[in-house]
């Protein structure tokens, strides 16, 4: 069996995605750019770690040949070495890189460097398997480690490594895990050994978890013609009702009969995914337009963030807004647009902070869409920034959500199939629209645009050009969607 701890973890969460990982890589869905840039953090992350562990050597990463891998470490070793990152070890098939090795005179120490801010159970499979392998190849293990980000950690203007990142002994979770691996290395073998037959594995809570599984489109949509919306979207995955609705053959939402136990929430949603003709509450939504007053500021804001933290009073993985589209709408009809995009590889903050309170007067209305988003970014400008405090707390006190008579159902039509996001509800009430984002070009939805502004700074002028300009036009698209859905709440009153 050849094996890497890669696709030992794969193998935890499914053996189906392990056997296709392995037999039809065809059918794994190529990484999109999101999934690129977390490989990409991963790796800074990484390099940045092994600073924790000063004048190791990092072993040359040759896939074509592990061999010279495996010599390197061991030649290392023997010449003394402390640290060496990329540790390579091969035992039976199973080959294993450790991060970070500590050679001590008592035994070895193994590091495993995560990029998240938390413990997951799966990297405890990580470690085990390391200390599994190097086991089995006589080694003594006298330390397992899991090495994480610290998400309480706040940049001072110096990175401090020591508070960046979190030491965590997992030794005894290690020792819990080491029994079981026998038995699944074993059933790992005997469906790796069948080439021909793909395992018949059903789909379930394990498609995700740890892990949303890069299969998901073929087991779900080509195998089980899972519909896009469906009543997973309603019970959660692994949920008691969910397993039993599926068991009886029920997907479709059309499906589950009146009579199902549900929250009132969730028969809800079944009951609007039902009804074959739109609904609307004329009173519900003259009710919410009536807390609304002119002038009307739709506001949007996009961010990014940032797993080391580069500007002072940042935290890793805070949302760090650089952009944001304001659409005013006024009484007679007239819009005005004002937008601001922050200069590339700067703290965007400050300068962001201090333009919205220009262009947003304390006492307006502002409308967003889902504003607990906007709120949230808008506080935290408010506690980094005393001067503009005042204001941007005023602002936050004259927020309306745009999302209200949708969640609340005031409107609602089948093509919303259930769900109140403005992906659904914007081509529903504006047809005109319904093609709207992916005619843009390049970037079309927030997770595009939150990877495009990091990445600006290593771009060509020309190239540098047409992702702002992309920038600008998707953001501005945002709050002209609110513009037009508001007209068509509004619309609707006046029939
Ligand atoms: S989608 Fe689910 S069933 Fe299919 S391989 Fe992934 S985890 Fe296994």
């Amino acid at each position: 069996m050849n094996l890497s701890k890669s696709l030992y973890t794969k193998g935890i969460q499914c053996e189906k995605l392990l056997w296709i990982t392995k037999y039809k890589k065809e059918l794994l869905s190529s990484p999109d750019a999101s999934a690129l840039a977390r490989f990409e953090t991963g790796n800074v992350v990484g390099d940045l770690a092994c600073a924790l562990f000063p004048n190791g050597r990092e072993v040359p990463y040759t896939p074509t040949d592990f061999q010279k891998m495996l010599e390197t470490t061991a030649r290392w070793m023997e010449e003394g070495l402390e640290y060496i990152y990329e540790a390579s070890f091969l035992h039976a098939g199973i080959l294993v890189l450790v991060d970070v090795l500590k050679v001590t005179p008592q035994g070895l120490e193994i590091y495993e460097v995560k990029s998240s801010t938390s413990l997951k159970d799966i990297y405890l499979h990580d470690v085990s398997i390391q200390h599994y392998v190097l086991r089995a190849l006589g080694f003594n293990i006298v330390g397992d480690y899991l090495v994480h980000i610290d998400k309480e950690y706040i940049y001072s203007g110096v990175l401090e490594l020591e508070k960046l990142f979190k030491i965590v002994d997992v030794g005894d979770e290690v020792g819990a895990l080491l029994p079981e691996i026998p038995t699944k290395l074993a059933s790992f073998e005997n469906c790796l050994n069948d080439k021909e037959n793909e395992p018949d594995i059903d789909i379930g809570s394990h498609c995700n978890k740890p892990y949303e599984c890069e299969l998901k489109a073929y087991c779900w949509q080509t195998q089980h013609a899972i519909p896009e919306y469906s009543m997973f979207n309603i019970f959660n995955l692994g949920s008691k009702k969910q397993l039993e609705l599926y068991e009886k053959g029920i997907v479709d939402i059309k499906d589950i009969p009146d009579d199902f136990p549900m929250t009132a929430l969730q028969k809800q949603k079944v009951a609007n995914y039902k009804a074959e003709e739109t609904y609307i509450d004329k009173a519900g939504i003259q009710s919410f337009l009536e807390t609304l007053n002119y002038p009307i500021y739709h506001l949007d804001f996009e961010t990014f963030q940032q797993a080391i933290p580069e500007f002072e009073g940042l935290s890793p993985y805070v949302q760090i807004p650089f952009q944001y589209s304001l659409h005013i709408e006024r009484a007679d009809g007239t819009l005005e647009h004002k937008e601001f995009l922050a200069k590339e590889g700067e703290d965007p903050r400050l300068t962001l902070a201090e333009q919205l309170v220009q262009d947003i007067p304390e006492d307006v209305c502002v409308l967003a869409y889902n504003m607990s988003f906007e709120k949230g970014v808008n506080a935290k400008l408010a506690d980094q920034f005393p001067h503009l405090t005042a204001h941007l707390l005023k602002i936050n006190e004259n927020i309306k959500d745009l999302m209200v008579p949708f969640q609340k159902k005031y409107y609602v039509t089948p093509s919303m199939q259930g769900s109140y996001s403005i992906k659904y509800v914007l081509p529903a009430l504006v047809p005109s629209m319904e093609n709207a984002y992916q005619e843009l070009n390049g970037i079309q939805n927030g997770s595009d645009a939150m990877n495009a502004f990091p990445a600006l700074s290593a771009l060509d002028d020309e190239k540098r050009l047409a992702t702002r300009s992309a920038l600008r036009a998707y953001c501005k698209l945002d709050t002209l969607a609110m513009v037009k859905v508001l007209e068509k709440l509004k619309e609707v009153c006046d029939d």
